[in-house]
Order: structure tokens, then C-alpha cells, then sequence
């Protein structure tokens, strides 16, 4: 691949029409605010490595929100400014496109979110996290096009190399650890020879970024191609016990992601099943760690405690000759993530084969008599209706009532 100068050619191919009529405007408004405009991030390496990527980042060396409203004035959208970051998103049809004063960002101490003061496009570009990521094209009209690679971004891609700007980087933010691991193996890269030994010498400072911050991570992981890969080197590099000392990665979640994914076609697995297989052999007091450290959403949470719910049940739900009305009852009101955690993560077959019967089909019986049906025949209104309701539900779900009939009959004796 020859070095490349002038990405011009590239946003043209690469890019849609509408967003590549975008940019050149966005040069041409800037250059008569006497500014200067930049496309920066993730997009810019994915123009090199030909990958497709419609989220626009730009860095405004000047107002970034003055700019912004001046570029929605023609279209038909929204913008969202968030004026103590300088930042602005305009949104109008499908695009968006979100432009930030450019800046510099010093730590005052490791693991918190950084000062920020407006600064050159240099300075934006150095407080990034790899050199891959840390290139911009400039969209000024007389120089549209041209790349700007302090860093020598572009010589890393071709080698495929994760390199961090400078050997404090990972103690400034150690999330950068979480995203490198994400890059490695969403582009198939490694991280360069001294980076991973700054890695590895700095893996402890995750204990300094909140839980908040580390949920985010693993949430962009978890909704990569194949989590399952950056979550088996985050245990081989020590960074997957950081999350919860009792996590290891012995091959076992490969497997099971793989079915997850089977399981939610032609879907992504939802992000919970994933994160309830993570968690799925933890204890019920390291699920609670987990849960509290990471500051699950409730329906997160929920998902992982009924996953560790069901799985203690699995020695009865896996006894050939259990009653369907049986595993009615231990199942039901669980949701229904934490029972798929389950299909796929039981060792036993038939506990497997149970978990399936309620998902397919168990859940969804109901008697054919209703409340007020037994009211006409002449159960008096009060607990007794619902205590011959599941009793009904029971027989029906046992094979024992099949018809309206059945079930009336049944009524007569529960009531003589
Ligand atoms: P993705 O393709 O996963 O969306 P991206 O490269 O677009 O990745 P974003 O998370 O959208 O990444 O961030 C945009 C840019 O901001 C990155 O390319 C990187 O330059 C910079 N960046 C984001 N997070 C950090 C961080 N923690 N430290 C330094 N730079 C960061």
C-alpha cells in the first residue's frame, strides 16, 4: 500500500454523496469564519484501511458551535450543544455529524476525566489514545483532503500496530487499555512490542477509572463482532480480573458467545445475554460485586441475578422425570435473557432441554377458563378463583385437562 498524502480521492469513493457535500461546505464556512476545520478519529483510519464508517468527528480550530449553527442553517435537523465542552451534534435525515472546539487536556490525577482548554489541532491529536487514531484531514479549501500525521498513524496501520503517543498514556486514562484491546482484534492489529509492555505495566490503574467509565468499555465490547476475542486477551493480559478477581478466560465463553449468537439470529445477541454469560460463573457474592462495581442498569442486573437464580436450580430442572407444571413454576417469572444464559450455559442436556420446553412453549399455556368463567359457574369471587386457576394451569400444563369440557369437569370436583 503506497503512502497517502491526499485523502480527497478517498472521501469521495468511500463516503456518501450527502456527507461528502458536507465536508467540502464545512471547509468552505470555515475558511470564511477565518477558522479551520478538520475531519479527526476513528473515521480518518478507516478511510486508510478502506473500512466503511459514517460517524463524522470534526475538530474546529475556533467556535465549533457558532460553526455548527451556521452549517444546520441550511438543512432541515437538530443540534444539540453542550456549551461547557465546546462540543456541538447536528443531526438532519440519517446523518450526523458531531464538531468539537479543538483542544489540550492535562490529568491532574490518573484515571479522572481530564481539564480541557481550547487549543491548536496539534494538541487535539496528541491527546489521543493510538497513533492510529490520531490523524486528521484537513477540509480547508486550498488544502482539502491533505493528511495530517504527526504521529505516523498511517505507517502503523500498514503494519497493523496499536502505538500510544507517549509512555504516560495509559496511566492518564486506562480505559485506553480496554480500547486497545477492542482495536486489536476488531482490525486483526497487535499492540506494538513497547506499548504492550507499558500495558502491562500500567494494567493496575484500571482500579483507577470509575464503573461507570469501565461499563462503557465493556459495552462497546460487547457489542463488537466477536467480544468472546478481546475478552479472552483481557484475561490473558490481566485486565479481565480487574473487572472481578474471580473472572478467568478458559475458553469456556468463546463457546458459549457462539451460541449466544446462533441462539439471537438473524440479531446481535442482546448486550445482556453476553454480560450474563460473563458473569455466569460467579458466585452469588461476586455477582453482586460485579454488579455494584460496574453500576449495572436494573434490567442488567435483574438479568444477572435470575441468570444465578436459575442456574441454582439446575440440578432439579435437570431430573428426567420432572412434572411440566414443575418447571413451570421455578421458571416462571424470569427474564427471558437470563433463561437463554441458561439454555446455553447448562452442562446437563435434559436441564437444557427443560429450559427450552418453558421457553417454547410452557410460558405461553394458559387454562381456556378465565376468572369470570368460574364466577358463572359459581365459585364465589375471592382467593379461591385463583387458587383453582393454578390449579387448572397446573393439570393443563401436565396433560391432564385438554379440553374446555376437561377443565369444567374439573371445576365440579375442585368445588364439590
Ligand atoms: P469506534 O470505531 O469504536 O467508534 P472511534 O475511533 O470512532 O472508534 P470513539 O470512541 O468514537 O472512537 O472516539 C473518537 C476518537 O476520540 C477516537 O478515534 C480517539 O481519537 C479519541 N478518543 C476516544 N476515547 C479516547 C480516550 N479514552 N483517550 C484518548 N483518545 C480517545
Amino acid at each position: 500500500m503506497p503512502e497517502v498524502t491526499n485523502l480527497a480521492d478517498k472521501i469521495e469513493k468511500q463516503l456518501p454523496n450527502e456527507l461528502v457535500g458536507f465536508l467540502k461546505q464545512a471547509g468552505e464556512v470555515t475558511a470564511g469564519r477565518g477558522e479551520a476545520v478538520y475531519l479527526v478519529g476513528g473515521v480518518v483510519r478507516d478511510l486508510l484501511l478502506d473500512k466503511t464508517n459514517i460517524d463524522i468527528d470534526l475538530a474546529v480550530e475556533g467556535d465549533a458551535i457558532a460553526f455548527a449553527r451556521e452549517l444546520i442553517r441550511d438543512r432541515d435537523g437538530k443540534i444539540t450543544i453542550h456549551r461547557q465542552f465546546n462540543t456541538a451534534k447536528i443531526v438532519w435525515h440519517e446523518w450526523s455529524v458531531d464538531l468539537a472546539t479543538s483542544r489540550r487536556e492535562s490529568y491532574s490525577r490518573p484515571g479522572v476525566l481530564p481539564t480541557v482548554k481550547p487549543s491548536s489541532l496539534d494538541d487535539d491529536l496528541f491527546r489521543r489514545d493510538f497513533t492510529i487514531n490520531a490523524m486528521a484531514i484537513d477540509l480547508n479549501p486550498h488544502s482539502y483532503g491533505r493528511l495530517i500525521d504527526p504521529y505516523s498513524g498511517q505507517k502503523d496501520i500498514k503494519q497493523g500496530l496499536l502505538r500510544v503517543l507517549h509512555e504516560k498514556s495509559f496511566i492518564d486514562d486506562s480505559t485506553r487499555i480496554w480500547r486497545g484491546l477492542r482495536y486489536e482484534q476488531r482490525l486483526d492489529f497487535r499492540l506494538e512490542a513497547d506499548t504492550l509492555i507499558l500495558l502491562q505495566r500500567d494494567i493496575s490503574m484500571l482500579d483507577s477509572i470509575s464503573g461507570d467509565r469501565i461499563r462503557y468499555e465493556l459495552e462497546c465490547i460487547l457489542d463488537e463482532e466477536l467480544p468472546e476475542k478481546v475478552l479472552q486477551r483481557a484475561g490473558k493480559l490481566g485486565a479481565l480480573e480487574r473487572l472481578n478477581p474471580a473472572l478467568e478466560d478458559d475458553g469456556w465463553l468463546a463457546d458459549k458467545y457462539n451460541n449466544a449468537r446462533q441462539m439471537s439470529l438473524p440479531h446481535k445477541p442482546p448486550p445482556d445475554l453476553y454480560m450474563a454469560l460473563l458473569a455466569y460463573n460467579l458466585t452469588d457474592k461476586e455477582r453482586e460485586q460485579f454488579i455494584s462495581y460496574l453500576r449495572l442498569p436494573k434490567p442488567a442486573a435483574r438479568t444477572l441475578r435470575d441468570s444465578g437464580g436459575i442456574r441454582a436450580k439446575l440440578t432439579e430442572l435437570a431430573a428426567a422425570a420432572i412434572k411440566p407444571s414443575r418447571i413451570y413454576h421455578l421458571l416462571h417469572g424470569y427474564s427471558p435473557q437470563a433463561i437463554t444464559s441458561n439454555i446455553i450455559a447448562s452442562d446437563s442436556p435434559i436441564a437444557c432441554r427443560n429450559i427450552k420446553l418453558y421457553s417454547d412453549k410452557l410460558q405461553h399455556i394458559k387454562p381456556l377458563l378465565n376468572g369470570n368463567d368460574l364466577i358463572k359457574m359459581g365459585i364465589p369471587p375471592g382467593p379461591r378463583i385463583k387458587e383453582i386457576l393454578n390449579k387448572l394451569l397446573d393439570a393443563r400444563l401436565d396433560g391432564e385437562v385438554k379440553t374446555r369440557q376437561d377443565e369444567e369437569e374439573m371445576v365440579g370436583e375442585l368445588s364439590a
